[in-house]
């Protein structure tokens, strides 16, 4: 089930008002080009696996001076047209070898995209053939006619605005597509409007003001004050332990390891995710998992953890945040863990929606002393920072 991004960044946007500085996606936005900075928020989603750049002709050194000593998974850029409408359809075209079950197509020019639109975007598409960050209408929409005399006031009621990422089933958007070119159509001003017209079901989820385009000068200025808010960084940490009991393997960091006896529990008795789950639970101050999720609960019996460190997660998403990164140490002296880690930070960077360079998995001894050091049983502690929007969340429960 993988995922692509598509990164349109073919325009002139000739509108943005900076001389000097040619197009706009290439501009330095607090010490950042635009474009590199629309790629930062894709690459950090663990689930897209590449991103392919639509570049203008005219692009190639501004593009190679952009993404130099990226570590993002940037397949080649592809030349886009005269029309977003081209651009996208090059872009969809370079990604066929690829083949990705999904494909985001996102506007280079909206570098602010949170990461929680992306995984609203990715996550609508389990169920509908296609899916786009919007919000709705709040304003009053005039009609001027020709000129600034108003002749009336639509009604707003069941009017979005359309945000991207915009995300669809990728061989479905891509015959879209081909088809609108086929049939002469190249009016299309957004993704869903070539969905629309194929007949694929588009869902509206919610998208941010954050998210803005960058158009004008005025909207650069209004992008370098958010980015220059200093986020709200959280920390937390968290401790579990588990004895042993009668079984042939343990859980641990989400990852099944075969053993000459089994960690007890109400749950899987995961003590590295119970561990990582209470330090998230605690930069957010939202009490603990046994709160959460009571021993006693039969809901909770035999429970894969990786459902307690799922709740965490959409409580960080909920204030608009996301994971910084998490830091696990097992203390045990069996079993040996360094055969299991990559697995292990991989089940954990998937969970979280993060990058594997942000989760760390480590192991002790206590050389014999101790709990551990008897091997009566399995002990772990975790941290893990939480990065919350500036100024504030904007879901803060007591
Ligand atoms: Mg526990």
């Amino acid at each position: 089930m993988s995922t692509a991004a598509l990164i349109v960044a073919a325009g002139r946007g000739a509108r943005a008002g900076r001389p000097g500085i040619g197009p706009k996606q290439y501009a330095t936005l607090a010490g950042r080009s635009v474009l590199a900075r629309s790629i930062d928020r894709f690459s950090g989603d663990n689930a897209i696996v590449a991103i392919q750049v639509v570049i203008h002709p005219d692009d190639g050194p501004l593009y190679a001076a952009a993404v130099a000593g990226s570590r993002a998974p940037l397949r080649p850029p592809v030349l886009g047209g005269a029309r977003r409408q081209e651009s996208v359809r090059a872009g969809l075209t370079a990604l066929k070898e690829m083949n990705p079950r999904f494909v985001l197509i996102h506007d280079a020019a909206r570098p602010l995209v949170p990461a929680e639109v992306i995984l609203r975007v990715r996550e609508a598409l389990a169920s509908a053939g296609g899916a786009i960050a919007a919000l709705a209408v709040t304003d009053t929409l005039k009609h001027a006619g020709g000129g600034s005399v108003i002749r009336g006031t639509a009604d707003r009621a069941g009017l979005w605005r359309a945000q991207t990422p915009q995300g669809f089933v990728f061989a479905d958007i891509l015959a879209a597509y081909q088809a609108a070119h086929a049939a002469g159509r190249d009016d299309f001003t957004d993704d869903a409007a070539v969905a629309e017209w194929a007949g694929i079901d588009v869902v509206l989820v919610p998208g941010s003001e954050r998210n803005i385009k960058l158009t004008t000068a005025e909207d650069f200025s209004m992008a370098e004050r958010l980015l220059a808010a200093a986020p709200d960084v959280r920390t937390g940490t968290g401790f579990d332990a588990h004895r042993f009991g009668g079984g042939d393997h343990v859980w641990l960091c989400g990852v099944k390891i075969p053993h000459t006896s089994a960690l007890v529990g109400h749950s899987d008795a995961d003590v590295g995710l119970h561990a990582l789950t209470d330090a998230i639970l605690g930069a957010i101050a939202e009490s603990d998992i046994g709160e959460h999720f009571p021993p006693g609960d039969p809901r909770w019996k035999g429970t894969a953890s990786r459902v307690f460190l799922e709740d965490a997660v959409r409580r960080v998403r909920a204030r608009g945040g996301s994971i910084g990164n998490a830091d696990i140490t097992l203390i045990c002296q069996e079993p040996r863990i360094a055969p299991h880690r990559q697995a292990m930070r991989q089940a954990i960077a998937g969970i979280l929606g993060i990058g594997l360079d942000r989760v760390a998995v480590k192991a002790t001894t206590t050389e014999g002393l101790g709990f551990a050091g008897r091997r009566e049983g399995i002990a772990a502690m975790a941290i893990a920072t939480v990065v919350l929007p500036a100024g504030g969340t904007v879901a803060a429960r007591p």
